[in-house]
């Protein structure tokens, strides 16, 4: 299923949110290459799924339970890692989201809108809901690069893929928290970049458009499954009128990943949207 294949043999790759739906889709991609994939997520028999898929397929792979707000589980995780294959060389930020109780219901503001008790306002935004989507996508890419940057440093090579967002250019109604944050996820590849610009790391993001993942299904689907009014709006934004495949993202991981294809590249943020952010809209 790959675009083009690169030679990743010997390398030890970590995911994180790996059992995602595109994480799922970068594991098997960096294993097909011949990486060594190390999944990390939460959901045990999650990663257990993606990691026999993988070997199904000839590939190694290691499924790691940690949460990547938690330093301590992180650490534990590269111990384990380390100990199976060496320290890591390629690692893929992909855990992140939205929720639900971090979105407003109105894309504008209503004068009447604080008489309707059930309605999430700017107003009543919870903190805690906002801090926590906020943490999860920022603090959730800064911690792993972190614990698992340190062996790279240590090493002198290393590839690091954030994952943006099209929030990051330009902010969706409804979800600040994300928005603001998938911000911050690209101007810290920047920062990052440039501060390990003389490390031998590279430190790149792709900002993915929009493809219908566990996240953001709530967001887009009607109960009966079908699109509601954001979605067919999305695709309005959409120059190509569909959302993508997360196969489709996979041509810009390996190019980003590869040192013979991009080891002059650093600190870019790739879109990979169909043509949304080149769009007006007229
Ligand atoms: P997904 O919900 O399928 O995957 C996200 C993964 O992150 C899940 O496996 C989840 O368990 C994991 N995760 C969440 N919190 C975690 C934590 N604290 N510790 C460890 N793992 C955690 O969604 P996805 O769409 O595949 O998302 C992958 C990335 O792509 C996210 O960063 C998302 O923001 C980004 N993204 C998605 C889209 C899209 O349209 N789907 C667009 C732009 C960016």
């Amino acid at each position: 299923m790959l675009p083009f294949s690169v030679d990743l043999s010997g390398q030890t790759a970590i995911v994180t949110g790996g059992s995602g739906v595109l994480g799922q889709a970068f594991c098997q991609a960096l294993a097909e290459c011949g990486a060594s994939v190390a999944v990390i997520g939460r959901n045990r028999e999650k990663l257990d799924q993606v990691v026999q898929s993988i070997k199904e397929l000839g590939g190694t792979a290691m499924g790691v339970a940690a949460n990547v707000l938690k330093p301590e589980e992180l650490r534990a995780a590269r111990d384990t890692i380390e100990r199976e294959w060496g320290p890591c060389r390629i690692l893929i930020n992909g855990a992140g989201g939205n929720r639900p109780n971090a979105t407003t219901t109105l894309e504008f503001h209503h004068p009447g809108e604080a008489e309707v008790r059930e309605l999430v306002t700017f107003f009543n935004l919870d903190p805690e809901s906002v801090a926590s989507v906020f943490n999860l996508n920022f603090l959730g890419t800064l911690l792993p690069t972190q614990i698992f940057g340190e062996s790279m440093v240590r090493k002198g090579q290393g590839v690091i893929i954030n994952i943006s967002s099209m929030n990051a250019y330009t902010p969706l109604t409804k979800i600040p928290a994300y928005s603001g944050a998938k911000a911050a996820v690209s101007n810290f590849t920047q920062w990052l970049a440039v501060h390990f610009s003389r490390s031998g790391i590279r430190v790149n993001a792709i900002a993915p458009g929009f493809f219908l993942t566990e996240q953001n299904r709530p967001l887009l689907l009607r109960d009966d499954g079908t699109y509601n009014e954001r979605a067919n709006k999305i695709l309005g934004q959409t120059p190509m009128n569909r959302f993508g495949r997360p196969d489709e993202l996979i041509g810009t991981l390996l190019w980003l990943v590869d040192e013979k294809a991009s080891g002059f590249v650093t600190g870019i943020v790739v879109p990979v949207d169909g043509g949304f952010s080149a769009y007006s809209g007229v």
